[in-house]
């Protein structure tokens, strides 16, 4: 039996999914942060500051906001337009009927876009979707889709500064530079991920002496703490549950996992298959 027929097999006996995504299932879906030639392709005015893609920014201390803008406003814009993508909707179908429950460290809210409940989704790591005061002086967050349309008409796709001022976001109680709803730092308001934690641990527990599937795809090693160690603790702790790594890198796992050294695409397209 192939390591694809094992996973289907317990995909197919499972009475409860808990599904646990990477970076690996967005790159998969076309929002690959180490892709040199879509960077090239969608942020010209970067190349400039030697900044080869996105990965290498995240982080990363721009030194003026206009700039700052200029290149997140861009790449917002490209995570917000995106829609269904065949690899998400695949892993729709593989679930079908079945009690799932998502972690994910993505802050794409790709899950989200193609048909997920989204009370079975828990992203611990922030949502692109939301903004916050980087200082912080409160524990307020709110919609950014709003200023990143603002700002993208006026982003110089030479110099890739946002060349309006006045459309660069501001906190709206201090008036001090803001930043995604994102896990970047210390700074990070994290209430509004509370009632999605306090929902993924009851449905575990509920879970817990059932015939668990878990299917965890495209996680390395950059948070392992966020998805990877987590999979591996209720797969050793849950007397039924067993653990299906998906994993081009780092497919192995503790005893008794099943594991997939394949893109997250190729996989699930071969689970449906
Ligand atoms: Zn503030």
């Amino acid at each position: 039996m192939t390591t694809i027929e094992q996973a289907r097999e317990v995909v197919h006996c499972a009475d409860a999914i808990l599904i646990g995504a990477g970076a690996g299932l967005s790159a998969s879906a076309g929002l690959d942060y180490t892709d040199q030639e879509a960077f090239a392709e969608r942020f010209p005015g970067m190349l400039q500051y030697h900044a080869r893609c996105q990965y290498q920014l995240m982080g990363y201390p721009f030194p003026d906001e206009a700039l700052k803008w200029g290149y997140l406003s861009v790449a917002l814009d490209h995570v917000y337009q995106a829609g269904q993508t065949q690899v998400y909707q695949d892993l729709l179908s593989l679930i079908g009927e079945r009690d799932y429950f998502v972690i994910t460290s993505n802050v794409d809210r790709y899950f989200h876009k193609n048909g997920f409940n989204p009370d079975r989704i828990y992203t611990p790591q922030g949502d692109y979707e939301r903004f916050q005061c980087m200082t912080p002086c409160g524990d307020q967050v709110w919609d950014g889709r709003p200023s990143v349309a603002e700002m993208l008409p006026h982003v110089d796709r030479t110099t890739q500064l946002v060349t309006d001022r006045s459309t660069l976001p501001v906190c709206p109680n201090c008036g001090g530079p803001v930043f995604m709803n994102v896990r970047g730092g210390n700074w990070f308001i994290e209430h509004p991920y509370k009632a999605e934690a306090d929902a993924i641990n009851t449905w575990l527990s509920e879970n817990q002496n059932k015939t668990l599937a878990i299917l965890e795809i495209g996680a390395g090693f950059n948070t392992p703490g966020v998805i990877r160690l987590p999979m591996e603790a209720v797969a050793t702790q849950f007397p039924k549950a067993t653990l299906i790594r998906v994993s081009k890198e780092h497919p192995q796992g503790p005893k008794g996992t099943i594991s997939i050294q394949l893109p997250a695409h190729d996989t699930l397209s071969k689970l449906v298959g």
